[in-house]
């Protein structure tokens, strides 16, 4: 690692634990850094990350409440209007449907489940049904947490959601505000910017990420890091485009492993002490890299997503403990359970008629 990296990694730690805010020289340099230095970012945002969470990881489950078929046309969505994606659709589902999720989440280890709906934003009629999902699932589990994510939100409809028993609401800046013409036309980055505020004028934990993979530049990435730390969400869900086929950004596939790294790290120096949450995309993105997100974000999203299957729910959970994390809420890390089912007695290649594994 050359002098000035060793320099500027070291200054990032220490800003970051003492809960400083990245220069933009400093961060664009995080993002600009080579794949030769790219354990050198992930060790140096490793130790922010440990200082402040230690070796836990936080789980949490999406229940689609409400699947498809919205009518604003966020490029990135499968349920965008017009959308051709050939994703589920499908109406309100009812409370005890949602509290049966949340019951094989709960035993699976989550923390938080996090009640999403499509839609501009909810009705009274909406936050009342997500109302009885929420009393149905805090019947079975008073301790879990709940977040909502239901789009835009009015202070009535904050206070509802507030009255019903909700801790926290999910709504993403998503891109940078120069950017974000590019992926909506039918609400703006100010009514999102919006929303984060109304939640958290009523009480609500606010939680705001990101989607990368959409065209942004460098910049771009840093100006929405910065605005969205200037909105001091609780929670920071990053996102990595899944293209859909049948959406305007069907075929986009701009990331790597390591670039998806870079921004987890930089996430990581620009919210030392929040939840950053590896969210959409880990899987498809991060591939054989997703252990070392887990030295950078402190949580994941158990099993499956809005639209898409996620990695089995057991593939999740072991591995974290292959890697030495312990989930949040449970006892100290245990060494990995052994893997007898793993030997597999070689009946290919030499000595055989079948044809080796290559
Ligand atoms: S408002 Fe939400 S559900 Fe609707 S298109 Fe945008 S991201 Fe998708």
């Amino acid at each position: 690692m050359n002098h000035a990296l060793t320099m500027l990694l070291d200054d990032l730690v220490d800003g970051a634990l003492a809960r400083q805010v990245p220069t933009v020289d400093q961060a664009l340099a995080v993002l600009a850094s080579g794949d030769d230095d790219l354990l050198d970012v992930v060790a140096a945002a490793g130790r922010v990350r440990r200082h402040f969470f230690g070796n836990r990881v936080k789980l949490n489950l999406i229940v689609n409440m409400k699947s498809g078929l919205c009518p604003e046309d966020c490029s990135y969505c499968s349920q965008r209007r017009g959308s051709e994606a050939d994703v589920l659709k499908y109406n309100w589902i009812d409370p005890a449907a949602a509290a049966e999720t949340a019951d094989r989440a709960v035993a699976g280890g989550a923390t938080r489940i996090c009640l999403v709906a499509s839609g501009r934003g909810p009705s009274e009629r909406d936050a009342d049904r997500v109302a009885l999902a929420v009393r149905a699932i805090k019947e079975r589990h008073p301790g879990i947490e709940i977040c909502t994510s239901l789009g835009l939100l009015t202070p009535d409809r904050a206070e509802q959601l507030v009255d019903a028993g909700v801790y926290a609401y999910n709504h993403n800046l998503n891109t940078s505000e120069a950017n974000y013409g590019h992926i909506c036309s039918t609400h703006t980055y100010a009514d999102r910017r919006d929303t984060v505020e109304t939640a958290r004028d009523a009480g609500l934990s606010p939680c705001s990420g990101a989607i990368f993979g959409m065209g942004e530049t460098d910049r771009d990435i840093v100006d929405l890091a910065f605005d969205l730390r200037r909105a001091d969400p609780d929670s920071v869900p990053v996102n990595f485009l899944i293209p859909f086929d049948g959406t305007p950004l069907a075929g986009e596939w701009q990331l790597t492993p390591q670039r998806c790294l870079r921004i987890l790290a930089l996430f990581r120096f620009v919210f030392p002490a929040s939840e950053v949450r590896i969210a959409g995309g880990r899987e498809l993105h991060l591939r054989s890299l997703q252990p070392l997100g887990l030295h950078l974000a402190n949580s994941i999203f158990l099993g499956d997503y809005l639209t898409t299957e996620g990695q089995a729910a057991h593939d999740d959970l072991q591995m974290i403990a292959d890697a030495g994390f312990v989930i949040e809420g449970q006892q100290d890390h245990a060494p990995p359970a052994p893997r007898p089912e793993l030997v597999a007695i070689r009946r290919r290649g030499p000595g055989t008629d079948v044809p080796t594994n290559a």
